[in-house]
């Protein structure tokens, strides 16, 4: 019994996972896989017909770094990114989201990208990132190693990770793993036939970590490599992973996340996942934030120096969303001198190949029916990945409808602003002086708000968490929260819900940090006498007169 109907994609443009192919063809898919790949008598009568016209047919794109988030393998696919490769995650987030994914593909439930795991990464006592995981297993010496290896194989590991990272790179100084523990780590893995990923972030360590042995990087450096620093590393065949997209992090000079002002992908961002962007955009920022240069450079040395250079993005880095980041990351390996097939590459056949996975990532007869189809070409213009007509994982369509505002959805961001107060949480005890969001409160102790420091200043926010007013000095928005931090309240708002694009007047009846109960004006809207609750992720929220 197979989980969907045969189908042909007609008269389509194919990239295969290595180039495109010259004239257009017919691509049949049954039983999860990919039947024929040719003329249009691969079809067979009864087959349902997608009409690939125009449109360009790709491999599922892979996602090489990430960490799971619950609920991220339906989100992914909706992007058409129908395999992602954890780099640290831990069995509570990975046997829920592993269950979800073995049931996708016995046809049951939202269709799901596919997944691989690292489980634990291997670090030091209170290396990174112990911030985001603690309490976790450390490896404190060689003698460790084996165990570690044993008990994240029992965990479903098919890689393994380890972090190489004292924190030079970014000033900070935090314990890292020595070169006899990450050998020792690596040849116990590889007795289990596990590739091993290392996290490094200087030009320095890159070489140090290659020398041990690893099959990969886990990012490029990001501090600009020496042109010896890349001969050395590309001397050890070692694999890197880009993860370009860490940059998009990083608000532009509008003060909007770069994901928001990407259409067409910004349109198809669910809505709640847009509001979490939207969040990241006034959280601490460095007051210069990175250019992405020296990473960008070293990424294309490493490429032109015959290193195989792999498409990741690290999400759930601030900034970025499953699947759609990856379209970014592969516009970030353009911007950095990749051709778009070079950058096609690194998303598709590459990393199958990379971590062992010969049933995909390739368009040939046989492979994994995990397909993403186009308009446009995007071996001429990578942008075109991003106006996706259809996703199949296993000859399953995605239902791109079924995820933005379902139950899953909501236990995703609930869970990533669960992690970001942990992080932020850790930063403050370590760093007492560091800035961090502070409450405002009026003589009598009533709370006025909370100013936030921002790239640029600080931003007053409202007991209710919406912003008032924009970036300024502390002093400024300090004397606005004293101003109007509740004057505001007996204002109208403008409130637009998560299933309507039109903004409306609303009054506040009452309001709490986490959701605040409004009434519309308009009194022809149906609505309970007394307001309606509403959380504040399912809506967006402003007290000037909206412009969109
Ligand atoms: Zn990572």
């Amino acid at each position: 019994m197979s989980a969907h109907e045969p189908f042909t994609i007609s008269d389509v443009r194919v990239f295969t996972g290595s180039g495109r192919v010259p004239a257009s063809a017919h691509v049949r898919v049954e039983d999860g896989h990919i039947a024929a790949v040719g003329e249009a008598t691969v079809r067979r009568p009864g087959d349902a017909l997608v009409d690939g016209q125009g449109m360009t047919l790709l491999p599922g794109l892979i996602d090489a770094h990430v960490h799971l988030v619950p609920g991220c393998t339906q989100l992914a696919a909706t992007f058409g990114v129908t395999t992602v490769l954890d780099m640290f995650s831990k069995p509570e987030v990975i046997d829920p989201e592993r269950a979800a994914v073995a049931a996708s593909a016995r046809g049951e439930g939202p269709v799901r990208a596919d997944l691989r795991t690292s489980s634990i990464g291997a670090t030091a006592p209170g290396g990174h990132p112990t911030m985001a995981y603690s309490p976790l297993p450390y490896v404190t010496g060689p003698q460790d190693t084996g165990r570690f290896v044993h008990d994240r194989v029992a965990e479903g590991a098919t890689h393994l990770k380890l972090i190489y990272d004292d924190g030079s790179g970014t000033m900070l100084n935090i314990p890292s793993l020595d070169v006899p523990t990450i050998e020792a780590l690596v040849a116990s893995a590889h007795s289990h036939g596990l590739t091993v990923a290392a996290h490094v972030s200087t030009a320095s360590g890159a070489v140090t970590v290659a020398r041990c042995g690893v099959d990969l990087l886990a990012h490029a450096p990001f501090d600009r490599m020496s042109d010896t620093q890349v001969s050395e590393v590309a001397e050890t065949g070692v694999a890197v992973i880009a993860t370009l997209s860490i940059l998009d992090g990083f608000p532009g000079p509008d003060g909007v996340m770069p994901l928001l002002s990407q259409p067409p992908l910004a349109q198809r961002l669910p809505p709640r996942w847009r509001r979490v962007l939207q969040r990241q955009a006034t959280r601490w920022m460095p007051p210069e934030p990175p250019d992405g240069a020296a990473h960008g450079y070293n990424t294309l040395a490493l490429h032109e120096a015959g290193v195989r250079v792999l498409a990741g993005t690290d999400v759930p880095n601030p900034g970025l969303v499953f699947g759609a980041s990856l379209h970014r990351e592969l516009q970030h390996l353009v911007r950095a001198g990749f051709t778009p097939t070079d950058a096609l590459v690194a998303a598709t056949s590459l990393p199958a190949q990379i971590f062992g996975l010969v049933d995909r990532g390739v368009i040939q007869a046989g492979a994994r029916a995990d397909l993403l189809l186009v308009q446009g070409d995007p071996t001429a213009d990578i942008t075109a990945t991003q106006d996706l007509t259809s996703v199949w994982v296993l000859g399953r369509p995605v239902d791109g409808d079924a995820y933005p505002g379902s139950a899953v959805e909501r236990e995703g961001i609930v869970w990533q602003k669960q992690s970001t107060a942990k992080i932020v949480k850790a930063i403050e005890d370590l760093w007492p002086d560091f800035p961090t969001p502070q409450d405002v409160a009026r003589e009598d102790g009533e709370l006025l708000g909370r100013l936030v420091p921002t790239t640029g200043g600080w931003q007053a926010m409202t007991t209710f968490n919406a912003p008032l007013g924009t970036v300024t000095t502390h002093d400024a928005a300090i004397a606005l929260l004293h101003a109007r931090g509740l004057t505001c309240l007996v204002e109208p708002w403008w409130v637009r819900t998560l299933d309507d694009s039109a903004w409306r007047e609303a009054e506040l009846v009452e309001v709490g940090p986490d959701r605040i109960r409004l009434r519309w004006m308009d009194r022809m809207i149906d609505q309970p006498p007394s307001g309606q609750w509403f959380d504040l992720d399912d809506i967006d929220l402003t007290n000037e007169v909206p412009t969109s």
